[in-house]
This record gives C-alpha cells, structure tokens and sequence, in this order.
C-alpha cells in the first residue's frame, strides 16, 4: 500500500509499547496482509485525482444528461402541467387538491424553462445557479450519484452536493433519510471495536463441581 500518511508507517514498525488506543488501530489494521510505503504528497498523483470531485462530476452529468431529464419531465404528469403553464406564461388555478402541484405552484416564480428542461434559480443574485427539477422517479438515481458515488459524505454535504444540481418536493427530507439509511455509512460509523471481551457461560455438571470467589 502506497500512502502519503507517514504516521501509518511509523506507527507499524515502532515496537514498544503503544497506548490503549493505537494499539487497537495496530489490531485493526493486522486484519489486512500488506506492506506500507511511504510515498510523499506531492508525487501521489493517483490518489489526489481521486479526491477530486471534478472527474466524477462529469460521469454523473452524463448519466443524468439534460435529455434524459427531459423526457422524464415530460412523462411525469405534475412537471409536465408546470412546463406547459411556464411556457403559456398562463395563472395557475387558485383550488388545488393535488400537493405537488400546490408546491410547484408556490415555486413558480423561481422556475423557468431553457433548453426545453424546466429549471430552478436557486439563488436570484446568481443566475449560474440553476437547479434542474426531477420527477419523484429520479430522485433515488441522483441520491445514489451525489452520494453513494461521490464518496459517501456525511448529510450536510450530501445536501449540499445535491441541491446543487436539482431539485424536487421534500428534497432535505429524503436526503437526510438516504443519508441515514445507508448501509455502507451506518457500517463505517461502527470502527471503533467494542472494549468488552465476548463471554462465555461456565457449564457445571453437578453441585460444587466448581468453586468461585469474588474479590
Ligand atoms: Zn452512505
């Protein structure tokens, strides 16, 4: 292994005796068969394209591409209401049952249609901050894309990360709950071993077969 954490390696080949808690990442890290190497910052190239978002970014624009979102907003009855009323500049009726409809209605100031796709300006001071809105049949394929393939952040980043790019109905909710409800993140925040040794039942035959003292 190739890492530019100097520390890992030093902590690997130091033989005396470590605190409580580098020995338990000692432990951990012996679950591994590997050999560390140091490599410096500066020439680990691979890894820091890694870390960044830009590459990545261009993949997800492609899976999601304009066309497609197109199509979708089309076949998705609410969006395609919404499309045809921003095109006719038209009053949307004041009684509505349906709440979707409702929540775009309120919105309606905010949205616009380029490029045949309907938008979200998210931020009136900044025009290059648009949001493209989803039906609800995306919203779990963009989640998967801003955070299962983007490196599984944390809730406030994945949030951020998404509403950057679109926008649908109850958004913050259904990311927090993507969040939370990721198995990969729920795994990762259970690193730390547990510091009890696992018991074992004493089995005994017949009486005073064994004799304990408790001091
Ligand atoms: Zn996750």
């Amino acid at each position: 292994m190739f890492t530019d954490q100097k520390s890992l390696k030093w902590l690997l080949t130091q033989t005396k005796e470590h605190s409580g808690r580098l020995w338990r990442w000692v432990n951990k890290f012996r679950e591994f068969q590997c050999r560390v190497h140091h490599i410096a910052g500066s020439k680990n190239t691979v890894a820091d394209v890694l870390s960044r978002v830009q590459g990545v970014k261009a993949d997800t624009h492609k899976a999601c591409s304009l066309d497609f979102v197109r199509k979708q907003q089309d076949s998705c009855p609410t969006l395609s209401k919404i499309k045809f009323l921003l095109a006719s500049k038209a009053t949307p009726p004041e009684n509505v049952d349906n709440m979707e409809l409702k929540f775009f209605y309120k919105e309606l100031p905010k949205l616009s249609v380029g490029k045949d796709c309907i938008f979200r300006h998210s931020c009136s001071d900044d025009p290059g901050s648009e949001q493209i809105v989803i039906p609800q049949n995306l919203t779990s394929r963009a989640l998967q894309m801003m955070h299962d393939k983007l490196g599984h952040f944390r809730t406030a980043m994945t949030s951020a990360r998404v509403k950057e790019r679109f926008f649908w109905p109850s958004m913050s909710l259904n990311i927090e709950q993507w969040c939370r409800n990721c198995l990969p993140c729920q795994k990762r925040k259970n690193l730390v071993p547990s510091r009890r040794a696992p018991l074992h039942p004493i089995v005994t035959r017949r009486p005073g077969e064994l004799v304990t003292i408790e001091f």
